[in-house]
């Protein structure tokens, strides 16, 4: 970020007790934190923790994480439960938070969660956002999950991580 949001001043850097040099409009005499969009990806398993369920979008045959934005003022467990119901159709019964890593390609910070939903039931998936969801064994979801994906990653992670 180069120049302020809110006037659009060049911003120069400056001390801020704790933080380091920091980015600072001398118009609105503010500091301006970088800014970047926060989003949340589920490996969503369903009830008995022996399948997870990846999807494809956009016209590509990826299998992917479940995925969305986190919309201002709402906190990171309720955009999980939230994209679950409006994607899936489902209700999320039991989550919890696995890692993150930044997208630089959308500027995003993607955090990962694990989530049990309360169905296998596809019936109620979202056509418009959602190509193709589908149950795959932990295993098998590792290998047709979508190679050098930030999804892959964390689904590995995930796997890895299990008793
Ligand atoms: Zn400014």
């Amino acid at each position: 970020m180069k120049y302020c949001y809110e006037c659009g001043m060049k911003l120069v850097l400056k001390e801020l007790e704790g933080e380091g040099m920091i980015p600072f409009c001398e118009g609105c005499g503010e500091y301006r934190f970088p800014i970047f969009s926060t989003a949340v990806s589920m490996i969503v398993l369903n009830r008995d923790k022996t399948k997870i369920l990846l999807i494809q979008q956009y016209g590509t045959d990826n299998n992917v994480l479940v995925a969305g934005y986190v919309n201002k003022g709402e906190d990171a467990e309720t955009a999980v439960a939230r994209e679950i119901s409006e994607e899936l159709g489902l209700e999320a019964e039991e989550m919890g938070y696995c890692r993150s890593e930044y997208f630089p390609k959308t500027n995003t910070l993607m955090l990962n969660f694990r989530c049990i939903v309360n169905s296998e039931c596809l019936d109620k998936i979202n056509r418009e956002e959602i190509d193709k969801a589908e149950w795959f064994t932990l295993e098998k979801a590792r290998e047709v999950i979508m190679p050098n994906s930030l999804a892959k990653r964390f689904l590995c992670n995930f796997l890895d991580n299990l008793l």
